[in-house]
């Protein structure tokens, strides 16, 4: 099954193949317009330099997440229709739960409004103060609901992860030495759940590969911990492993994703990414204990266990859309999108985490303002000055979102990531992106920095406000 590609020769940026043509036609519209320089100015300066603070008319090409700004289909907006409003018992909800069964294999399934949510039920019910929660990267919620109960977030992904030159295809790899040593250590005990994130979001959307899954869970195993899977990005790893790992390429996304999923006691997954819906996520876990213990959570603090916080209509969209986000031509031109914007920024020299991930192209911020201290905010600086010079809207991912407030830990990576939404932007969208970029790092020596004047002790890159720097 190959994706159709354009027959035009690409004039612009010769050396730069075009992404697959789009296995879709578009239906409805949604207007958008690039602001004056001058309303650009004036926006920033009322956002606080924070783009979170910008209205979405105010942005040309929003690549500020991918996370639930999905365009859904004509099958899933139909499947709105016939949602069952019913608190109890919804048939929305039975099919809902049928899929998630059929494609995960877990028993028990939650929903919940959305990944946060999921993560705050099992994070509540498995970890307590002064635990150690090891991940291969939490993200920014994760990391926020594990520090929540009082436990510490432990990152353990492959030293390769954190190079952003490092070329190897699987870099959201746990480093399964450091995971073997850390339960066979002192602090084991401390431990009551092992967290894989797929993709791996705070390291530039990377993959993990299947052998590598195999065997952190051959390790919990040995050391008798749970295997939690953050889901959110499945479909996007599954195609990573069956494009690029030896002797998956025949296997289907499902068949790939059902392997994996075997080798957990369970997820959590906000649907708002792979589920191709704009709300919605649950936990899944094969422990009926934990299961019981979980819905007396989930309806103190969601809802009834048949509708989670959502919509009954929702959960249809949601069966729906992950059904489609495994469809092998829809993640073909979904990581061919990332792949042609990262080739694009390539020829430009710009300098970003190589190879490109499955969600977008993350830049790396150390390489293209490395006239700015980390005091600086570098990161926040290029944000800043991608929507100065586009209305384009990226989000940093390094020191603001992931450094402790009291500045003691420096995030090991400074990225600053243009997430791609799915099924939202156009080859030329991408180009657009590419050029605002480009230009950017062409002027790169005039970017100044930003102080932080306002900061929020938690979650505080969603919120800080910021002031430019003189001088
Ligand atoms: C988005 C995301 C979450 C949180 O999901 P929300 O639906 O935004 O609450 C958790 N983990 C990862 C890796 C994510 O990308």
């Amino acid at each position: 099954m190959r994706a159709i590609r354009s027959a035009v020769p690409v004039d612009r940026a010769p050396r730069v193949a075009a992404p697959p043509v789009e296995p879709y036609r578009i239906k409805v519209v949604e207007a958008i317009t690039l602001p004056s320089a001058e309303e650009r100015e004036h926006a920033l300066r009322r956002a606080g330099f924070n783009v979170f603070n910008l209205l979405s008319e105010e942005v040309f090409v929003d690549l500020l997440t991918d996370s639930g700004t999905s365009a859904m289909s004509d099958r899933q907006w139909a499947g709105l229709m016939v949602g069952d409003e019913s608190y109890a018992g919804s048939r929305n909800f039975v099919h809902f739960e049928e899929t998630v069964r059929e494609l995960t294999g877990f028993p028990h399934i939650l929903p919940a409004h959305q990944g946060r949510a999921a993560e705050h039920l099992l994070f509540g019910q498995l970890a307590h103060p002064g635990d150690i929660v090891p991940n291969n990267m939490h993200f920014d919620t994760t990391r926020a609901h594990v520090l929540h109960v009082g436990a510490r977030p432990l990152d353990l992904a492959v030293p390769e992860a954190y190079d952003c030159e490092d070329r190897s295809p699987f870099k959201g790899n746990v480093d399964t030495r450091k995971l073997s040593a850390l339960l066979s250590g002192p602090l084991a005990a401390k431990v009551p759940l092992v967290v894989v994130t797929l993709t791996n979001n705070t390291g530039g959307g990377q993959p993990v590969a299947l052998a590598n899954l195999k065997e952190v869970a051959r390790i919990c195993r040995e050391h008798r911990k749970p295997l939690y899977l953050d889901i959110c990005r499945w479909a996007e790893n599954a195609y990573f492993i069956r494009t690029g790992e030896p002797g998956q390429g025949a296997r289907s996304i499902r068949e790939i994703g059902r392997e994996i999923f075997d080798l957990a006691d369970g997820a959590v997954m906000s649907a708002k990414k792979d589920g191709l819906v704009n709300m919605g996520g649950f936990v899944a876990t094969r422990d009926p204990g934990l299961a019981s213990r979980l819905k007396e959570d989930l309806i103190l603090f969601e809802g009834f266990p048949t509708y989670g916080g959502l919509a009954r209509r929702d959960l249809e969209a949601i069966a729906i859309g992950l059904r489609e986000a495994t469809d092998e031509r829809y993640l073909e031109h979904r990581v061919g999108q990332v792949r042609f914007l990262a080739a694009l920024l390539d020829a430009h020299g710009v300098p970003m985490m190589q190879p490109p991930g499955g969600h977008g192209v993350y830049l790396d911020v150390g390489r293209f303002l490395p006239h700015l201290s980390p005091e600086q905010h570098p990161g926040q600086a290029l944000v800043v000055e991608l929507y100065r010079e586009g209305a384009v809207r990226a989000v940093e991912i390094g020191s603001i979102m992931f450094e402790d407030p009291s500045g003691k830990e420096r995030s090991p990576l400074d990225l600053v990531r243009l997430a791609i939404p799915r099924r939202v932007y156009t080859e030329s969208h991408l180009r657009y992106v590419a050029e605002t970029v480009a230009r950017v790092w062409a002027r790169r020596d005039s970017v100044r920095g930003l102080a932080m004047v306002e900061a929020p002790e938690r979650l505080r890159h969603f919120t800080a406000r910021f002031a430019p720097l003189v001088g």
